[in-house]
């Protein structure tokens, strides 16, 4: 398994340093499993900035009106026909599911951590709470794909599950959701994942746990680690081994998962930062051997006058570039994704 990584050095005159000559060192990284290309910046020019607390005020201005709140989300939001959920949402512990009114998907959902809680910083996030979550998403990914259980519905093999938390992640409404997808058609990264020799993502783990600079731990099932190229600052990533579409995920592993999603938004919240995207890719059921793939990454922050972390970089070119060391990450993630 090879971590490739090529230095980049230059020199510039310095006014911080009265016009001296200074050189930097940054590099470009390969991922070991697709090959994409990210930059890992020493500049230490901070990105991404970190905020001290949460704004408290635009959560309560937001929160007149907000269609997920407890006494409007039944008035509102749409429900699915009685052929694929009886009930039209799904309802799992705090968390409701309904389907999205935006069709990213041929099967769109969204669902609500728990309606009451409008404001629900990466700081209090809590296991139970994203274990909910999944397993009504679960719910509504085995509604969808297999309507004649058991046999799979072959046509809508692509399902991912997602979230944009807080506003600058590309959430529409400031009141914290997932959304769900079920498509026939998959998306760039999950062709790009689901392309992968099975044999390849054991390598890359057996080769990160034995480096160990990276490796976070977890259980010989759900196992943890910053990414070596990220695809976005502070990248964190997880494999599901026994899994490997959201639908096959049986409730333990779902409180697992879920417990190791809110390990690590908590753990973005003690570094600073108020927003994260994350994504689950599953890939259709005769892909033998793929595991769940897991991406966290961060965003920046909801904070007046932010600086996008999103640049030509990253849009046009599909590239990172982050100051936030995958090496350092882990150091500061600690022992806390171990079991
Ligand atoms: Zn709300």
């Amino acid at each position: 398994m090879d971590f490739a990584r090529q230095e980049m050095r230059r020199t510039i005159l310095d006014p911080r340093a009265g016009f001296a000559p200074v050189e930097s060192v940054s590099e470009v990284r390969w991922d070991p499993l697709t090959g994409h290309t990210a930059r890992v910046l020493r500049d230490r020019v901070p990105l991404v900035p970190t905020v001290d607390g949460e704004p408290a005020q635009l959560a309560a201005q937001t929160r007149l009106g907000c269609p997920f709140c407890p006494e409007r989300v039944r008035e509102v939001t749409p429900c699915f026909p009685p052929a694929l959920v009886e009930q039209g949402r799904i309802d799992v512990g705090a968390a409701v599911l309904f389907p999205n009114l935006v069709g990213y998907a041929e099967h769109s959902s969204v669902c609500v951590y728990s309606p009451a809680l409008h404001h629900l910083p990466l700081a209090a996030m809590t296991s139970a709470l994203v274990a909910d979550n999944l397993a009504a998403q679960v719910e509504f990914c085995r509604a969808v794909q297999h309507p004649g259980r058991p046999a799979p519905r072959l046509g809508s093999g692509w399902a991912s599950l997602n979230a944009n938390h807080m506003l600058p992640a590309g959430s529409s409404l400031y009141h914290p959701h997932t959304q769900g997808a079920v498509d026939s058609v998959p998306s760039n990264e999950q062709r790009l994942l689901a392309e992968v020799p099975a044999a390849r993502f054991r390598d890359y783990l057996d080769a990160e746990r034995q480096d160990g600079r990276r490796y976070l731990g977890g259980s010989p099932d759900v196992e943890w680690l910053a990414a070596f190229a990220p695809r976005g600052p502070g990248e964190l990533r997880a494999f599901v081994w026994p899994a490997g579409n959201p639908a096959d995920l049986d409730r333990p592993l779902v409180d697992e998962l879920g417990s190791g999603i809110a390990t690590a938004m908590n753990f973005y919240a003690e570094l600073g930062y108020s927003s994260c995207n994350w994504a689950l890719y599953g890939a259709p059921v005769d892909r033998v051997g793929y595991p769940l793939n897991l991406r966290m990454v961060l965003r920046s922050n909801v904070a007046p006058l932010y600086r996008s972390d999103v640049t030509w970089l990253e849009r046009l070119h599909h590239e990172l570039a982050t100051d936030v060391l995958p090496e350092d990450l882990a150091e500061r993630a600690g022992d806390r994704f171990r079991r």
